[in-house]
């Protein structure tokens, strides 16, 4: 199983692409402008997106991807992919995206009866099976509905999680005290000098990163994404000072974390 990172950064700029994962090829978790870099080919491989919330730099690319794919799918009789988010979200989707202004409704298009998108609403707590990939929807405390994802690597391996955009989540570390946690994706997306604003669109800055990890227990693999363009050295340099028995690193885009590993745990490729 391997997740390859194709957008970290909390907003764009030359080498900076906006939050998306791909998951052994075929799954897409959040759909930033990383998917950009993917080939037509990789495009049509897609099956289905896990969308964390309705923001922008997290959805952009669905719409694009729906029509880069169309004709591809279409002449290959692929179905429709499948779009998984809270029903809120895809309600977000339907009517401020995919309504017909800013972008057709391509739930409906090439036709009504054979669509290259379908939407399916998933809640906080379901394990979504998706062929031979187990995936949880975890809870997030955003300032819209919002969902982060804990990806299954089997059981010598253990969860890939990926806590969404969240500011501070008691309900998140009392899930993941119940699982054996091998990789934490969590986003810090201010410093602390912007910490005002961390807690007003409810995300997290270092300090408040250094209290959610207190609830993480062991030692696990944390990867910082959703900084901003020209602020990564700022925020790193407060994360690096904290006291915490965790292995804390920025993610970068286009690295991949391998979870097939089964002796001596999973690691980045
Ligand atoms: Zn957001
Ligand atoms: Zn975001």
């Amino acid at each position: 199983m391997i997740i390859r990172v194709l957008g970290c950064s909390g907003a764009i700029a030359a080498g900076c692409r906006t939050t998306s994962f791909l998951l052994d090829g075929s799954i897409l978790i959040d759909a930033g402008t990383g998917v950009g870099d993917l080939s037509l080919d990789e495009l049509a491989r897609i099956d289905h997106i896990l969308v964390s919330h309705s923001h922008l730099d997290h959805v952009l690319s669905i719409g694009l991807l729906a029509d880069s794919v169309l004709r591809v799918r279409t002449a290959e009789q692929r179905g429709p992919i499948t779009v998984h988010a809270l029903p809120e979200t895809l309600a977000a989707l339907r009517d401020h995206i995919f309504n017909g202004v800013i972008w057709p409704d391509f739930t409906r298009l090439p036709s009504a009866e054979a669509p290259v998108l379908q939407f399916k609403p998933f809640a906080v707590g379901e394990l979504l099976a998706l062929g031979e990939h187990r995936i949880e929807v975890l809870s997030a405390a955003h300032t819209v509905p919002a969902v982060g994802f804990a990806v299954d690597g089997g059981k010598g391996v253990g969860w890939w999680v990926y806590t969404g955009d969240t500011g501070p989540n008691p309900i998140l570390w009392e899930r993941l005290a119940t699982m054996k946690v091998a990789h934490l994706v969590i986003e810090t997306a201010f410093s602390d000098e912007e910490r005002q604003l961390a807690r007003i669109s409810r995300h997290l800055c270092p300090a408040a990163l250094a209290h959610e990890l207190q609830f993480l227990k062991g030692s696990v693999d944390v990867h910082i994404t959703h900084i901003k363009p020209g602020e990564l050295e700022a925020v790193m340099a407060e994360i690096v000072r904290l006291d915490t028995p965790h292995r804390i690193r920025a993610l970068t885009a286009g690295e991949q974390i391998d979870l097939r590993e089964t002796l001596g745990g999973s690691g980045r490729v």
